[in-house]
């Protein structure tokens, strides 16, 4: 993987990168806020050697993906570990903006456009044929112009959260992902459900006051979140659609868009 990456350009010049303040925590290490050449990036370190060398691999995938809603990999630095070079996302992940800004602040059109933000940044994932495994909005960056971005796509099969059952990301994992392992775009559909309802209750928890076991045998049993406080009707039948039973039933990405599109457009015509 480090030969195919030095080839390919991949590979980023230790010596050109400035770092600067910690700007969060990862699982496996900090994440600093830095200047690489010109531009302003977050530089992530895994210092696990071998954690680092399976990230290796994955960022391989990484490079071969680029689209506007995907939070873009500049490249990788092998110093200590490994170092991951991203574009820097100035207003940091999607539930601490919409709980520092709130109600008073973002309104509705907003939440739709971070909506479909994401859901673009699925379609093409979808279309590429690569299952996410953790989408949620704590997975989501805010860039300096306000688009949300996917991060994590492409580590997730290294990440213990969503490789070791044990440690599955419960309140955004389908049914069918939870009991018998069976991820597919359609358990990411579900899961892009439940962030939908993170975004229009501005970053609050999922299942409020519900344990993760009481999560998995009330859902397995039909029951499903209510709608949140003052959320359009469109977007809760958008969400109870994601939340169906039996994943073929659960729409398609492009789908989602669609309906997210005309939403959109009814309330802010251009
Ligand atoms: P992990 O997936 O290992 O838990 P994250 O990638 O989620 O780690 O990073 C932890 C935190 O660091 C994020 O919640 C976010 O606040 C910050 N962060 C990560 N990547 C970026 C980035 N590209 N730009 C700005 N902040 C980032």
């Amino acid at each position: 993987a480090e030969l195919e990456l030095s080839k390919s350009g991949w590979l980023l010049d230790i010596t050109k990168l400035k770092l600067g303040e910690n700007i969060g925590e990862g699982e496996f290490g900090a994440v600093y806020e830095g200047v690489y050449m010109d531009q302003r990036v977050a530089v992530k370190t895994i210092k696990c050697d071998v954690t680092a060398q399976a990230f290796l691999q994955e960022t391989t995938v990484m490079t071969k993906l680029q689209h506007k809603n995907l939070v873009r990999l500049l490249g990788v630095i092998l110093h200590k570990g490994l170092h991951i070079v991203t574009e820097l996302m100035t207003k940091g992940n999607l539930v601490n903006f919409l709980r520092t800004r709130g109600r008073s602040v973002i309104n509705s059109v907003q939440l739709l456009r971070f909506a479909l933000d994401v859901c673009e940044g699925m379609e093409y994932l979808e279309a590429k044929r690569l299952v996410h495994r953790d989408l949620a909005a704590r997975n989501v960056l805010v860039s300096d112009d306000s688009l949300a971005k996917i991060s994590d796509f492409g580590l997730t099969k290294v990440d213990p959260k969503v490789s070791d059952n044990a440690k599955l990301p419960v309140k955004w994992t389908a049914p069918e992902a939870l009991k018998k392992e069976k991820f597919s775009t359609k358990s990411d559909v579900w899961s892009y459900g439940v962030l939908l309802w993170e975004i229009f209750s501005y970053g609050r928890q999922p299942y409020p006051k519900m344990s993760l076991k009481e999560v998995k045998e009330r859902v397995e049993g039909g029951y499903r979140m209510e709608a949140p406080d003052d959320c359009p009707s469109v977007v809760y039948s958008l969400m109870k659609m994601c939340w169906e039973q039996e994943p073929r039933r659960r729409p398609a990405f492009h789908k989602l868009r669609e309906k997210l599109e005309r939403e959109i457009g009814k309330r802010s015509p251009d």
